[in-house]
């Protein structure tokens, strides 16, 4: 065992080099800061808010001429597009990296970060595999798009180092499930970590077509990207006999947050200064990333804080209640009454022969497409669409069953389609 843990750290370590981050140390840190006390983490984020807003006051364009954190505007991405250069730390020497975020919102937004933002995600990361016991070194599989798997020869051997296999989701056919689920087992592959959707349609397969099947060597599920709701958790678990935890994260404000072995959601929150309005959305600043600084920064993402700061874990950052999802999940009727993809969420929970939805809507129509388990006639859904037109005025209401749902270019699952523009 001692024996796997160092060979893990010499292959951080190797990364490390090859890379210029410090992911190793930073890794070490955080096991250690995550049992602090919960002042002396608001201490070390205070420090770290101060520094950064310095910064950006002395050395960046866009916030020479605020005074305090407080009178700052919510940075959009629509804002971070037009004012590139005006984010930038003229003083900052070291290396910037590129990067994209996945662009489910629409455009693409393009943005900086730094070799210190880089290592503080790795490791938040690496922090949310250890709770199933993963150790470095151990076998990977990453079940996802392109949100999470990059393609370059540079992150090709980033994967190797990390013992990483990648499973694209593009294709999730039966006949890829079959081959993705005998390859993870032949591997002997320790950690899943992918997409929530993703994950539950492969556990749905084995669920009906191979529910005797084990995974001896898996220690645990990581599920990211998308919202985990309990029914996709539960349909997992079985497929796998393993536990699945959630992880969420949201690089450009520095937000990386994972379950505990309790199943409470800890927000690694050093590494950020976070709020949210009134809608839940979640406003945030990378304190890590002194390249490109981005204040305030609006992620679109709608998160409930619990009240509650103890855990059994005794870890002592805060917890996150639940991942409302993404602010653009929202369906809007003919009388521009709006409401959240949460409330089809809560539609279906109980009903378990609905194993996804997505719905799609224009000015006139609304389109629920359910995938079913073919247990039930077809028409006892009905109710569902009563309880729809209680809350939502269209002129016409549309229920499909068991078609191909439309997903992202980056593979992820979108509950709510919005064409009131296609339509025109
Ligand atoms: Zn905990």
């Amino acid at each position: 065992m001692l024996f796997n843990y160092w060979i893990g750290q010499l292959r951080l370590l190797i990364i490390d080099i090859a890379r210029g981050t410090n992911i190793r140390k930073q890794l070490a840190y955080l096991r250690r800061e995550q049992y602090f006390n919960s002042n002396e983490i608001k201490k070390i984020q205070k420090e770290r808010l101060d520094r950064i807003f310095a910064l950006a006051q002395t050395n960046t364009d866009y916030y020479r001429n605020y005074k305090s954190y407080e009178e700052l505007p919510i940075l959009t991405k629509d804002l971070v597009r037009k004012n590139e250069d005006g984010l930038k730390n003229k003083n900052f020497k070291k290396k910037l990296f590129k990067k994209g975020t996945s662009g489910s919102t629409g455009t693409p937004l393009v943005y900086y970060t730094t070799q210190l933002a880089q290592s503080f995600m790795w490791a938040g990361l690496l922090l949310s595999w250890e709770v199933t016991k993963f150790v470095v070194g151990d076998r990977i599989a990453f079940i996802s798009g392109s949100a999470i798997i990059k393609s370059s020869t540079q992150h090709n051997i980033f994967y190797k180092l990390l013992n990483i296999k990648c499973y694209s989701t593009f294709t999730l056919n039966d006949e890829n499930i079959q081959h993705y689920i005998d390859d993870i087992k032949k591997r002997k592959t320790k950690l899943i970590y992918g997409y929530a959707t993703a994950l539950d349609k492969m556990a749905t397969y084995i669920n009906n077509k191979m529910p005797e099947i084990t995974f001896p060597h898996l220690k645990g599920i990581v599920s990211s990207a998308e919202v985990l709701t309990e029914e996709n958790r539960k349909n997992i678990e079985t497929a796998f006999k393993t536990n699945v935890y959630n992880q969420y994260g949201c690089n450009e404000a520095g937000i990386s947050a994972f379950e505990c072995e309790h199943k409470k959601m800890h927000l690694i929150s050093t590494r950020s200064w976070y709020e949210t309005d009134k809608e839940n959305n979640l406003i945030s600043t990378d304190l890590a990333n002194e390249g490109f600084i981005m204040l305030r920064y609006f992620t679109g993402d709608k998160v409930l804080f619990s009240k509650e700061n103890v855990c059994k874990c005794k870890r002592n950052y805060p917890i996150i209640d639940n991942v409302i999802g993404r602010s653009y999940d929202f369906v809007v009727d003919m009388n521009k009454k709006v409401l959240h993809a949460a409330f089809f969420n809560i539609l279906f929970r109980n009903d378990p022969t609905v194993k996804q939805f997505q719905v799609t809507f224009n000015k006139n129509t609304i389109k629920i497409c359910l995938n079913v388990d073919n247990t039930k006639s077809l028409c006892e859904y009905d109710i569902y669409l009563n309880a729809i037109k209680k809350h939502l005025h269209f002129e016409k209401y549309e229920m499909i069953f068991n078609t191909p749902f439309l997903t992202a270019e980056n593979a992820k699952h979108r509950y709510v389609i919005d064409e009131t523009n296609l339509a025109g």
